[in-house]
């Protein structure tokens, strides 16, 4: 689709925001759809300015990543309760200047484990206790699931366990868990952490399920392992598809082409030829 005087635009703020997959993933999609629309990368320092910004430009949607997620509250006209209570927002959605705040993360991870599992009774054990963290946790009790919180650090972990109103363990003896799902939502696994696992490979088999969100790699060794443990997997790009598949719903109001999007992804992520 040409841009010309009708074309409408969307983007992402975020501090870095140049490793974004995201703008080759909504295009993808616009294009897909043949939707006038077009999706950038604005790298913000200044969260008010760029919320007067989009307001005075006629943006008509942005992601919000890192360091903006919480940051960009204050601005917003409305909030998505689930977003309110999660306390981060990735999503803005602009009418006119009215903008309205909303979290696909929890919506994201929430599909992307439904696709194996129901999650109304399900237990579901999470490691770590950050930011995504808190969004699946609140997400997973949304839908209905039991959750234990597994990480590192004491005070973050029974901090996000107290707001969640479930139980904490340290990370080390997450194995002593069993449970119908295993989230990894720390960053063990990813980058210069690929070869650490955040819980011990033998414990494995006490999970039906298992679901890690990082996708750097795609294959992590959690993954791995859990496979050779007769687990089924669902790797990092579900969660980051998913919650994609949602901002594009909520700024059109059409169903999102997810194949395209995933296409998008893993051509960016380096996995198509
Ligand atoms: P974050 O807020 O920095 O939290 C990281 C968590 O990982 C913390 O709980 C931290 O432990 C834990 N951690 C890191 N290294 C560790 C280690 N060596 N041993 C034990 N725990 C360790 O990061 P985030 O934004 O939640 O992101 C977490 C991961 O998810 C990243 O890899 C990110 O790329 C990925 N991610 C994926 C998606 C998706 O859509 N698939 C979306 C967002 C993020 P402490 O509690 O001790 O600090």
């Amino acid at each position: 689709m040409a841009i010309n005087g009708a074309t409408e635009l969307y983007g992402i703020m975020g501090n870095p925001v140049a490793h974004s997959l995201s703008p080759a993933m909504h295009n993808g999609a616009f294009g897909a759809l043949g939707l006038n629309k077009v999706y950038l990368p604005f790298a913000v320092q200044d969260v008010a300015q760029a919320m007067t910004g989009f307001r005075a430009l006629g943006i008509k949607g942005v992601s919000v990543t890192i360091p903006h997620k919480q940051a960009v509250i204050p601005y917003l006209d409305t909030i998505d309760p689930v977003a309110e209570k999660i306390g981060a927002v990735n999503t803005l959605v602009i009418n006119n200047t009215a903008i309205h705040g909303e979290n696909t993360d929890w919506l994201g991870a929430n599909r992307a484990l439904s696709e194996k599992i129901s999650l109304k009774g399900a237990s579901v054990l999470l490691l770590g206790a950050g930011g995504s963290a808190r969004a699946i946790g609140f997400g997973l009790l949304e839908a209905g699931a039991s959750l234990t919180i597994a990480s590192r650090t004491p005070e973050k972990g029974q901090g996000l366990a107290r707001l969640l109103d479930c139980p904490w363990l340290p990370l080390a003896e997450a194995g002593t868990v069993t449970a119908d799902a295993l989230v990894n939502a720390t960053s063990m696994g990813m980058g210069s952490q690929q070869d650490l696992l955040p819980i011990a490979r033998e414990t494995l088999a006490n999970f039906g399920v298992v679901m890690d969100i990082v996708y750097a790699p795609l294959a992590t060794r959690l993954l791995q392992e859990a496979e050779k443990a007769g687990c089924q997997t669902i790797d990092g790009l579900a969660m980051l598809l998913y919650q994609g598949a949602a901002q594009f719903e909520l700024w059109t109001g059409q169903q999102a082409p997810v194949e395209v999007m995933r296409q998008s992804l893993l051509t960016s992520l380096g996995y198509n030829p």
